[in-house]
């Protein structure tokens, strides 16, 4: 089918008010994840083929994540579906007060590249659970995974209810000029912004998950060689392609040598010698974004790494030195291998550079501190973060995922998901055994008693 085609057989679906059906939802849900569970090595293959994942990383990051989403779904969904009581106001006694999740409709999902099975499904399955009806478009530059994608979904959904539609940023621009009832993007602010555009023609209500250059703060009082393990491994998973690891590192003058020190141990610990011939080591996504991450080595001092392999698509994990706030390296966010080291001694140096930045994605911080890591998380905003590990934020679903300011609008994981892809209409049920007259004219000398019953509440 042609995009306007099947936009408007999805529209016409969502109006047969099949999806409103809670059992339809959850055994489209079933049926999803057996087929997932059918295709897992296919799944493994993809994201080894579009990002040299090993299937650890694969499972933990990507595949497990789902399945984990899904799941929870199933047993969910209908509990979640429910019409929950609110307390009612006195002013409208007799009554009672409800809040009902209805589906918006239609939804449009875009995706990137780096986790390219996880950022497609996740927000699918929250728009699925909650009724809607979805077209997805998964990113261009994952091109095993994505067509992964479109097999497994045209096994699991008929077109109508749930399709892919594969194609680049004109695909991605034609389906944006269409009317949706919810637009989720995922994927860098400036075409976020393009997104949002289009979607306010249409008065479409977006969520928009972005990126931005994360902050992760070494304080003085860090348990030195835990902070250097937990850094590698959340800035070095799939190579650093990851939109919430620690972008660089503000570290204490005091303890940045030993810290280094300590990273490069780790470096080996977790890669070996030869990090190249490393099985767990990821590769860069394709060769535009591997001259464009070589740019912001070029002309930096390197405490470490710096070697590269164009054929292989392979950038050693890279420690740069102080690079001053006007290069490259610290212009956007990197999205790769390659970590920033810069000392600071006061709290008004820690200020000035992470204010220098639109609010971040995810903000980390390493102390022993328990005053320094209360102002921490009080004096920035953030879209999320933890302390004394980085990422982790994201596997507890119940803390809602999602940006601030130039990193995002919105949120989901879990529960969150359901409500992200649900309107909730507010009503109001009134009896009608009492009328107390108090409203209604003539007025005459009503407002006096009115304004001492409001004086009490
Ligand atoms: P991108 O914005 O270049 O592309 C994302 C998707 O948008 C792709 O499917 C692409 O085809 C589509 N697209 C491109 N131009 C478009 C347009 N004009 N209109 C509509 N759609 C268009 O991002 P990317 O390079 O795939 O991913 C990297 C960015 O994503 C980073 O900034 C990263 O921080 C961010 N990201 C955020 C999260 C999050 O959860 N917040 C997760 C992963 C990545």
């Amino acid at each position: 089918m042609q995009i306007k085609e099947l936009h408007q057989a999805q529209i016409n679906f969502f109006k047969s008010r099949t999806t409103i059906g809670i059992k339809y939802r959850v055994e489209s849900l079933q049926r999803l994840k057996k087929i997932i569970e059918k295709r897992e090595q296919d799944v493994y293959a993809a994201l080894e083929n579009d990002l040299g994942k090993c299937e650890f990383e694969a499972f933990l990051t990507e595949y497990n994540v789902i399945i984990a989403e899904l799941k929870k779904f199933i047993y969910r969904t209908k509990k979640w579906s429910q019409p929950t009581k609110v307390s009612s106001s006195i002013l409208n006694f007799p009554s009672k007060a409800r809040r009902y999740p209805e589906p918006y409709g239609n939804v449009l999902i875009i995706s990137p590249w780096n986790y390219p099975f996880q950022l497609a499904l996740a927000p699918l399955i929250g728009a699925v659970a909650a009724g809607n009806t979805v077209v997805l478009k998964p990113s261009e530059f994952s091109t095993a995974t994505s067509s992964l994608l479109k097999e497994i979904i045209e096994e699991a959904f008929d077109q109508e209810h749930v399709s892919v539609q594969l194609g680049d940023a004109q695909v991605a621009q034609e389906l944006t000029a269409l009317s949706w009832d919810y637009i989720f993007f995922t994927g860098s602010p400036g075409v976020g912004k393009k997104i949002y555009q289009e979607a306010a023609k249409h008065l479409t209500p977006v969520t928009l998950e972005l990126g931005g250059k994360n902050p992760c703060v070494v304080h003085e009082s860090a348990a030195i060689k835990v902070t250097a393990k937990r850094i590698v491994w959340a800035k070095f998973l799939n190579a650093g392609q990851t939109c919430i690891a620690p972008d660089y590192l503000l570290v204490h003058h005091s303890i940045k040598e030993q810290l280094v020190t300590e990273i490069k141990n780790q470096l080996q610990e977790f890669f070996g010698e030869d990090i190249k011939k490393s099985p767990d080591y990821p590769r860069i996504i394709r060769d535009a974004h591997f001259d464009l991450l070589l740019e912001m080595i070029a002309g930096e001092s390197i405490l470490t790494g710096g070697n590269h392999d164009k054929a292989s698509l392979y950038i050693a994990p890279t420690l740069i030195n102080e690079p001053s706030r006007d290069s490259k390296v610290m212009e956007n966010e990197i999205f790769g291998p390659i970590l920033p080291v810069i000392s600071y001694t006061t709290e008004q140096e820690l200020e000035s550079w992470i204010e220098s930045y639109e609010k971040p994605l995810g903000a980390y911080c390493f102390t022993g501190d328990s005053k320094f890591e209360d102002w921490f998380v009080q004096r920035f905003s953030f879209g999320g973060g933890v302390i004394n590990d980085s990422i982790v934020q994201f596997i507890n679903d119940r803390l809602p995922f999602g940006g601030v300011g130039n990193s995002g609008i919105g949120s989901y994981h879990g529960k969150h998901s359901f409500e992200t892809f649900s309107h909730y209409k507010s009503v109001v049920h009134r009896g009608t055994w009492i009328d107390l007259p108090v409203k209604y004219a003539p007025y005459s000398n009503k407002l006096k008693w009115v304004k001492k019953l409001m004086s009490k509440l």
